[in-house]
């Protein structure tokens, strides 16, 4: 199964300095104390592969991630995420034809162990911010992670991550509701949005 086995930070909300946190493959809790930095985790995670809009982190503005006691007044201030992908059991799906690559997206190649996925966010003097992203060390844009994102099954605006109050939702779901949850976990979901493209062509 694809993971995440790592996930760094650099002056990211709580984390003041330099943090890595290891995970293991299966099930991880993190425990501690409240308001120790346990979600702070999961924010880093959204912000890092630029799911922060549609799976709710939690800040207001996103220079509010850059731990305060690096945000000087007048003085430019950063923070820093990567996670790491364990893609070791990945491959490409066989049972479908690949999807057609832009001349610039960039892909995962077969054997391939680790992907590594970074943000970093730079405030400025002037109040003004921007966003730089890195796939394996490269410089690249949030569109060509989110397409290596979908090859690996991580959709933005699907299940992988569940936050508080997504377990009362499904809960309550409709037959109908559920089915379409469950056709998004399978994968099955992509296809009938692209039969529907293909449609309205
Ligand atoms: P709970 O058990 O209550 O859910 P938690 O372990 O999930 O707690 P978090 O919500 O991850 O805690 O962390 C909250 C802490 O993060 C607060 O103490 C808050 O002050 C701190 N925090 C949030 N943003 C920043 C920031 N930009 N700089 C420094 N600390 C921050
Ligand atoms: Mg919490």
């Amino acid at each position: 199964m694809v993971y995440i086995n790592q996930v760094e930070f650099e002056n990211f909300k709580s984390f003041g300095g330099s943090v890595k946190i290891p995970l293991e493959e299966g099930f991880t809790v993190v425990t501690g104390p409240n308001g120790s930095g346990k979600s702070n985790i999961l924010d880093g995670i959204l912000f890092c592969l630029g799911l922060a809009n549609s799976r709710g982190m939690r800040a207001e503005r996103l220079p509010d991630l850059i731990n305060n006691s690096k945000v000087k007044e007048g003085k430019a201030s950063e923070t820093f995420v990567s996670v790491k992908f364990n893609i070791e059991d990945w491959s490409p799906r066989e049972d479908v034809p690949p999807l057609d690559l832009e001349e610039d997206d960039i892909a995962l190649n077969r054997g391939q162990k680790e992907w590594i996925v970074s943000r970093k966010l730079r405030l400025m003097p002037g109040g003004s911010y921007a966003s730089t992203y890195t796939s394996d060390g490269r410089q690249c844009t949030l569109q060509q992670i989110q397409r290596v994102l979908r090859d690996i099954s991580v959709d933005p605006e699907g299940s992988n991550v569940v936050m508080q109050g997504d377990v009362t939702r499904i809960v309550s779901m409709n037959n109908k509701e559920r089915r379409t949850l469950i056709d998004e976990l399978a994968g099955v979901a992509l296809f009938d949005s692209r039969i529907e493209q293909t449609h309205s062509k």
